[in-house]
């Protein structure tokens, strides 16, 4: 993750003392240095460690820095890190090796105190735009929970992972266009994200949340039995029952949550049939007067 206000965590990957040594003098007063001398030692930091950039000599004992950058690469802690190679080898199949095994920038030793300090940067930064663009597309900005889009690219992993004692949940809350035409639009915002919130704060782990359509959100998770699903769906629907909303007139308005559940089976052949059918069981919680959770 990129941090905005805080010193960049930099890791030094070299077997050479001098070359360490240089860096360090040079890097020191603007970044956090952290080092490694091995590759082995390189990854246990990276996976310990918050890295925000990686400087990876090539030539090193046991695992050079290709396979070091490979094995970063199929991490998804450290997929993303910039990785820059800093390098004696000058040679052109050394070069594009560096970028086949996922390196970010190739820089040849000796190399220029400017040059390198220009590269981190460039490659800091990059890395920082396309984290603010995966946030801008992955979160709801009224709710702050996961959109549409994350939410179903989510649902597809964990699916195709295991559909054994998977769980879909699907909400939507009740009558909620009374709410807007009576308080207006700007309280029935104000309700979406006091409900985003209440859900959130009482999930479960290995849960996912997300906000799929204007009032309506879905739940994904694990659990070990229906009764166990049906307690806690059953919580967030009572939970709902309690909270209290200012109108922007003052008014303080309840409302309700209707569920519907559905549990993965042999038959459920992907995400879309699974939300199907808790979208099904959610109907019939509508049918049969709201404010409640139903099974398919
Ligand atoms: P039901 O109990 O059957 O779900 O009734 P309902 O009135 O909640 O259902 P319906 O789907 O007819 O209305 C949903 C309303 O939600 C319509 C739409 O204007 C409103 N809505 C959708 N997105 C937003 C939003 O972001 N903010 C606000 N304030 N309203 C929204
Ligand atoms: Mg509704
Ligand atoms: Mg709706």
């Amino acid at each position: 993750m990129v941090k905005d206000t805080k010193t960049k965590n930099i890791l030094v990957v070299d077997d050479t003392e001098t070359n360490i040594d240089v860096l360090l003098e040079l890097l020191g007063n603007d970044y956090e240095i952290l080092v490694a001398t091995d590759g082995i030692t390189a990854l246990e930091i990276l996976q310990e460690e918050e890295i925000d950039l990686v400087l990876l000599d090539i030539m090193m004992p046991i695992m050079d820095g290709f396979e070091v950058c490979q094995k970063m690469r199929q991490n998804p802690k450290t997929r993303d890190t910039p990785i820059i190679f800093i390098t004696a080898k000058s040679d052109e199949s050394s070069i594009e090796k560096a970028y086949t095994s996922g390196g970010n920038d190739y820089v040849t030793k000796p190399f220029k105190a400017v040059e390198l300090l220009a590269r981190i940067q460039t490659q800091l930064k990059v890395r920082e735009l396309i984290y603010n663009l995966e946030q801008l597309a992955s979160f709801d900005a009224m709710t702050g929970i996961y959109n549409r889009r994350k939410f179903f690219e989510l649902a597809i992993e964990i699916f195709n992972t295991s559909k054994e004692n998977l769980f879909a949940v699907m909400i939507d809350i009740d009558n909620f266009k009374l709410v807007n035409d009576t308080y207006g639009h700007p309280t029935g915002d104000k309700v979406i994200k006091i409900l985003a919130k209440s859900i959130s704060e009482n999930l479960c782990e290995n849960t996912i949340f997300g906000r799929i359509g204007g009032e309506e959100f879905a739940i994904l998770c694990h659990q070990e039995t229906r009764e166990i699903v049906q307690q806690k769906i059953e919580q967030l629907r009572q939970n709902v029952e309690d909270l209290e909303v200012l109108s922007n007139n003052n008014n303080v308005i309840k409302f309700t949550i209707s569920e519907g559940i559905a549990q993965a089976d042999f038959d459920t052949k992907n995400i879309d049939m699974l939300l199907k059918n808790a979208d099904e069981a959610l109907y019939k919680a509508k049918e049969s007067g709201r404010n409640k959770v139903i099974f398919h």
